[in-house]
């Protein structure tokens, strides 16, 4: 079963890196297929296996032969092995399927925040909706207990964002910060 998890997140590690690299890239609109970051060109299925393909090929492009950055290979390992310890962890349940889930919407979180900065909305509003489906689905969280979390992960971080504000007199770039806060907690 353990395997299983390490190859569930292997693929959607590997999907991860599909929604990091697409983000803010106008170069993937007009493919749905997974693209060269490089050359551009459409990357074969057989050249596309998580880690694998990275492996055999020695982290090149079949087409161009440039270098494919050790991010993606670290990204799907990283991804596997975070699922391999919720398994480990938490009992088979649709707890541990959400826990999942948050954990490579957070790593796609964490790597688009890296590159540009930005914590899109539609992801945090994503992490809400995993709050709401396990206050609801599991017996882990309570109403109250979640409000409680949500405003003081929301409350702590927009009243930094206003001290910053007055000190900075710069738009403060954290509310994006803010919502994720208060989603998270
Ligand atoms: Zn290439």
């Amino acid at each position: 079963m353990g395997i299983l998890f390490l190859v569930l997140g292997l693929i959607i590690g590997s999907y991860c890196n599909v929604i990091i690299a697409r983000y803010a890239d106008d170069s993937y609109k007009n493919s749905k297929r997974s693209l060269c970051p490089k050359c551009k060109e459409i990357i074969a299925w057989y050249d596309n296996v998580p880690l694998v393909s990275y492996l055999l090929l020695k982290g090149k492009c079949r087409k161009c032969n440039e270098r494919i950055s050790i991010r993606y290979p670290f990204v799907e390992t990283l991804n596997a092995l975070i699922y391999l310890a919720i398994y480990f962890r938490l009992d088979l349940s649709i707890g541990l399927i959400l826990i999942c889930a948050l954990s490579s919407l957070l790593m796609c979180i964490t790597f688009i925040d890296i590159d540009h900065m930005v914590i899109p909305n539609r992801f945090v509003a994503i992490i809400f909706i995993l709050g709401i489906l396990r206050l609801f689905l599991t017996n882990e969280l309570t109403i109250s207990s979640a409000l409680y979390g949500g405003l003081i992960g929301y409350g702590f971080f927009s009243n930094h964002c206003s001290t910053y504000r007055c000190n900075g007199r710069r738009r403060c770039k954290a509310n994006g910060s803010c919502r994720f806060l208060a989603g998270f907690c």
